[in-house]
Parts: C-alpha cells; sequence; structure tokens
C-alpha cells in the first residue's frame, strides 16, 4: 500500500520527458505552435488538457477523403489519446506528491499514515510500517499531553509537541525531562528562550557518565581551546587556527554554524595514523552553541535536581507506555485517518487517566 517520495519524483520526471516528446511529435499541420509553446513551459496535467482541446479542436476541422490522409488522422487522434493518458498519469502522480508534504512515503490505506520502522520487528528485517510518531507527556504516571506526528525522529517533534502543550493549558511547562533524542541546538535554544528547566539529555550524555569514560584524545572534544584568542591545540601541540565557518539547515529549517579550525602541517605528524585519513592538514567543525548548551545540560543533569529527575524519567512515559502496550493491549490504532487516530488515542487517555485516579483514591481511602 505504500507511496514513496523517489518513485514519485522520478515517475513525474520520466512523464514529462514523455509528454514532451509526444506534443513535440504531433503533425506539424495542426500543432506547430503548440508545439513551438510546449518547449518553454512548464508541463503540467492542466497545460497538457489545454493543448490536447486545441488539438482535437483543429483535428475535428479536419475531412480528409483519400485513404492515405484518413490513415494520418487515425494517427494524430492516437496520439492525442496517448497524451491523454500520460496526463492522467500525471495528475496522478501530482496528487501523491502533493499528499506526501514533506514526508518521504504515505500509505494509501491511510494517506496520513507514514511508513516507519516499529519497534516491533517480527520478521526481524527492520521492514517499515504505516504508522504515526505518537509523543505524549506525562506527569505521576498521567497523561497530560500527546500529539502525532509524521516524522519517526523525535529530534523535530519537541518544539511542536510543546506548542501544542502552551495551546492545550496556556503556558508552557515550567520544568521537563527528556530523553537524549530530543537534544538538538534547536530544542535547547528553545527551552532556553522559553525559560524552561530542562533536563533533556544528549547522544554522548550516558557514555560520558561512565565510571571509566575516557574520550579518544584525538576526538576535537578532547583538544584545548583557547576561547580568548579562539584556537584549538591539537595532540601534537599545533595550533588550529581558524579558517571559516559553515552554515547548515535542518529537516526544520533551523540555520546551525560551526566554525572552522584547521591544523597548520599535519606531513610527517608520527600520530596522523590515530588522527585522521583525509588528504591535507586535519579541520575540525565545532558549533561552539551547541556545545554550550550541552555543558549547561550536563551541568543540570548531575545535579541534585537533575539525578532525581532523571530516576524518575523511566518510570514516567516508560511505564506508561508498558501499561498501554502490554497491560492494556493498546498497540496500535483502530482508526485510518490523522484525526479519527487524534480522536482514537484522546479516549484512550480519558480513560487511562481516569482508571488510574480511581486507584489512586481507592488506594487512598
Ligand atoms: S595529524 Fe595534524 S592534527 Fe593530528 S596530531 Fe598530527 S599535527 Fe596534530
Amino acid at each position: 500500500t505504500f507511496v514513496w517520495r523517489k518513485n514519485v519524483e522520478r515517475n513525474i520526471d520520466k512523464l514529462k520527458r514523455q509528454l514532451a516528446v509526444l506534443l513535440s511529435q504531433v503533425d506539424d499541420a495542426i500543432a506547430q505552435d503548440n508545439a513551438i509553446k510546449t518547449e518553454s513551459i512548464e508541463i503540467t496535467p492542466a497545460i497538457i488538457c489545454e493543448i490536447t482541446s486545441r488539438l482535437k479542436e483543429e483535428l475535428s476541422k479536419e475531412a480528409p477523403q483519400a485513404k492515405e490522409a484518413k490513415k494520418a488522422l487515425r494517427e494524430k487522434k492516437k496520439q492525442i489519446k496517448e497524451i491523454e493518458k500520460k496526463a492522467v498519469s500525471l495528475a496522478d502522480y501530482e496528487q501523491k506528491k502533493e499528499t506526501l508534504g514533506k514526508r518521504n512515503s504515505f500509505s494509501k490505506t491511510d494517506p496520513d499514515a507514514t511508513f516507519m520502522r516499529m519497534k516491533e520487528d517480527a520478521m526481524n528485517n527492520g521492514q517499515t510500517k504505516p504508522g504515526y510518531n505518537l509523543q505524549i507527556g506525562t506527569e505521576n504516571q498521567f497523561i497530560l499531553n500527546y500529539a502525532l506526528f509524521p516524522n519517526p525522529t523525535d529530534t523535530l517533534t519537541y518544539i511542536p509537541f510543546m506548542c501544542s502543550f502552551a495551546a492545550r493549558y496556556g503556558h508552557l511547562a515550567s520544568t521537563e525531562v527528556a530523553d537524549s533524542g530530543y537534544g538538538s541546538e534547536e530544542n535547547y535554544r528553545f527551552m532556553e528562550e522559553n525559560g524552561i528547566e530542562a533536563y533533556v539529555k544528549y547522544n554522548m550524555f550516558h557514555k560520558e557518565q561512565r565510571m571509566h569514560y575516557a574520550p579518544s584524545p584525538f576526538h576535537q572534544d578532547s583538544f584545548f581551546y583557547n576561547a580568548e584568542q579562539d584556537y584549538y591545540v591539537c595532540p601534537m601541540g599545533q595550533h588550529m587556527e581558524r579558517i571559516g565557518t559553515k552554515l547548515d539547515k535542518t529537516a526544520n529549517g533551523y540555520q546551525t554554524e560551526s566554525v572552522r579550525y584547521r591544523a597548520q602541517n599535519c606531513e610527517g605528524c608520527p600520530l596522523r595514523g590515530s588522527c585522521f585519513k583525509a588528504k591535507g592538514n586535519r579541520v575540525i567543525e565545532v558549533n561552539h552553541r551547541l556545545k554550550e548548551y550541552k555543558r549547561k545540560a550536563s551541568e543540570r543533569l548531575t545535579s541534585e535536581d537533575g539525578i532525581k529527575h532523571r530516576g524518575r524519567r523511566c518510570i514516567e512515559p516508560e511505564a506508561v507506555f508498558g501499561q498501554m502496550k502490554a497491560d492494556y493491549g493498546y498497540k496500535r490504532f483502530r482508526h485510518f485517518g490523522k484525526d479519527k487516530v487524534e480522536m482514537d488515542f484522546a479516549f484512550f487517555a480519558i480513560a487511562f487517566n481516569l482508571k488510574k485516579m480511581c486507584r489512586k483514591l481507592k488506594k487512598a481511602v
């Protein structure tokens, strides 16, 4: 039931090329004017429709008597039919492209669902299935907020999820705990700018906390940095001077900036084999802003409050997901379409919270 972006785009290109050839092949007598025009215009189903109706109009004026001329007319009509057929296919693919939006795939059964890898992988082959990325926010194991996303990566869901929280409650959460999947520069910035007390890990946090963790001396994070004069010192003691900046954009459109530093001369360095493999002198790219956010996050996460919050994280959303899937068998949505799936989960969340509340009240009595 899947539709993949790559296939759709490839087929659109192919059909446009075929249509351009077919249009140029249509008999000069009826289509010379149009053929000239089609060279410079963008081929769309609407334009093809307009051209074919004009061609048909021209053809209807022809009434050949000779056998040869009749045969030629039949041939022209056949060509126009072919063009119309391809225009229908083109319209179909254009429609699919529109349905895709920013996604790379969708399911024909549920066009709002995107193909993604599931945790449940019975075949053990990383097979993708149509689904939604469900994000939940919990407190004391009550579901406070939820949202469905088409992108499988959690990083991009953080800001819209927090905005949906603000829309629901009229304010942002004051304290947040999340795992390393959410620790990106863009997200850290959002937390800082909105005064959120965030306990959000980054990808290397766990490794860094290991007792015997010793970063490679050749990793750029191990290099000495002179902030005043803005240069790094490599393991051989060479200064790595700033040579420029590199701008990148995340899938969300957020612009990141990394500064590039280059070693002066790596030729003949005895450490080169362990240091890097590329040609020339070693260049490192450092995102200072992200580094600072990570430093602050690490400081907060290892503080007394941070340790307490981190300890609770595994019994907050994970416990809710566990109860949801294992206890209540809620492993699949029972509807198609984002709106209906949202309604599906809303009912589940209400029932879940009520049940939890009843149990708590019972315990309290
Ligand atoms: S290879 Fe270049 S960057 Fe690496 S230690 Fe040697 S001089 Fe320094």
